[in-house]
């Protein structure tokens, strides 16, 4: 077992609490959370915290991570252009090997910034998955399969690996799968009973394009066909039509949030204030690190809220706390990681600890705000993912050095652009 002692404790169980309590890791698993214990087990490592703060890790609900290739190689540039001319022919080089090492610098960034899980889309699944297992990395894939076969092969494959990998049916969005494709993917929830996500509504030119071909937004078309019966949502959400939202909450749908990509590639802001009012679920994701071009969930946070301010004109819309809520827990769920969204006994051990003597910490008037608003991957001080430390004090306990990724991804890099 191990211990976290002498800090404080924002567990995120249905409040915004900070305690002083102690928590114990057994395994994988949260085993105890509370006041010290006279009755306490030996432990195998005492972790001090000295002050700093016991938090649930972030999870990133929506990403495309081995597009680290794409980090800062095209940007400021009109969405179109950027998307056809730049990534798709660079995307055409990826090749298995080039998709792991890409992943594995994007998971050196999530454990650096207290991310636990990622919401992944994009090629070369099983490998990715492969990765993501040996580096004790958790993630949920989005299949991309056209059949029914594929996407079943394909999806027990993933389950089967490592509890820390999991599958589920999707398509990349309405504009880029014919509607057979969706009738295969259809097939694969209704039989085993799943959620469906996919992009939706992400730009107005999307959108206006799906009533265009379909008569039907994308979210009518989606639930038209059934592919919501087991729930699911998607991911941008930036411009949902009234009944778009209606069928959100009537089916309990999750909307992932991506405001940076949003706002760096201008396709609007998603509003997730009328969201909130109208009870919809809600996540946040970075989207992928060409478009971000960050990994960086504290980032996201921020522009969560202050984008709704500023877009509504009103300083109160969208509280700090929703937004990290939302980070921590509202993802977890989205993403079906029921045991990972707070800290609570039983729960995955999947944790961050923030370094509350960073300046842009202090003083402590309030941490849960201070974290959204001030807070940074540079607080991050420690990563727990199922147990296992990933991360700590600015070193990494991964397979591979930090070293050889960056040498392998430039070496790729420098291979696709040549
Ligand atoms: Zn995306």
């Amino acid at each position: 077992m191990i211990r976290f002692f002498n800090g404080k404790i924002l567990a995120l169980n249905g409040n915004y609490d900070v305690t002083d309590h102690e928590l114990w890791v057994d395994g994988d698993k949260i085993a105890y959370i509370g006041p010290a214990r006279a009755d306490a087990p030996a432990f195998e490592r005492e972790i001090d915290l000295a002050g700093n703060l016991l938090m649930p890790g972030f999870k990133n609900a929506h990403t495309h991570s081995a597009m680290t290739f794409g980090r800062s190689i095209a940007d400021d540039m009109p969405l179109q252009p950027w998307l056809f001319e730049r990534i798709f022919p660079l995307e055409a080089k990826l090749t298995p090997e080039r998709v792991c090492w890409l992943f594995k610098l994007a998971i050196m960034e999530y454990v650096s910034g207290g991310v636990t899980a990622g919401f992944d889309m994009y090629f070369y699944r099983p490998q990715s998955a492969e990765t993501c297992a040996e580096y004790g990395f958790r993630n949920v894939f989005c299949s991309l399969n056209d059949t029914y076969e594929t996407i079943i092969a394909e999806m027990d494959k993933v389950n089967s690996l490592s509890p820390l990998v999991s599958m589920l049916p999707s398509i990349h969005a309405e504009y880029t799968t014919s509607i057979d494709t969706m009738k295969e993917v259809l097939r694969v929830c209704q039989e085993r009973k799943l959620p469906f996500f996919t992009h939706i509504s992400e730009t107005a030119t999307e959108h206006a394009g799906s009533i265009e071909r379909h008569g039907l937004t994308p979210t009518e078309l989606f639930d038209s066909l059934g592919l919501f019966e087991y729930g699911g949502g998607g991911y941008h959400c930036v411009h949902l039509s009234e009944n778009d939202m209606e069928i959100f909450k009537k089916r309990g749908l999750w909307a992932i949030t991506c405001p940076a990509s949003n706002a760096k590639l201008a396709s609007g802001i998603a509003p997730l204030e009328k969201f909130s009012a109208m009870g919809i679920n809600m996540g946040i994701g970075t989207d992928g690190p060409s478009s971000n071009n960050s990994l960086d969930m504290f980032r996201e946070m921020y522009l969560a809220c202050v984008l709704q301010k500023l877009s509504l004109g009103d300083a109160a819309a969208m509280d700090a706390l929703k937004v990290l809520s939302m980070a921590c827990c509202g993802s977890a769920k989205a993403m079906g990681l029921n045991d990972c969204d707070c800290l609570a006994e039983g729960k995955q051990a999947d944790m961050i600890v923030i370094d509350l003597s960073r300046p842009s910490m202090q003083p402590i008037n309030n941490i849960p705000k201070n974290l959204v608003y001030s807070g940074s991957k540079d607080c991050v001080k420690l990563t727990m993912i199922a147990g296992k430390v990933l991360y700590e004090n600015g070193e990494f306990f991964l397979p591979d050095s930090p070293e050889t990724i960056y040498e392998n991804c430039q070496r790729i890099v420098a291979e696709m652009t040549a």
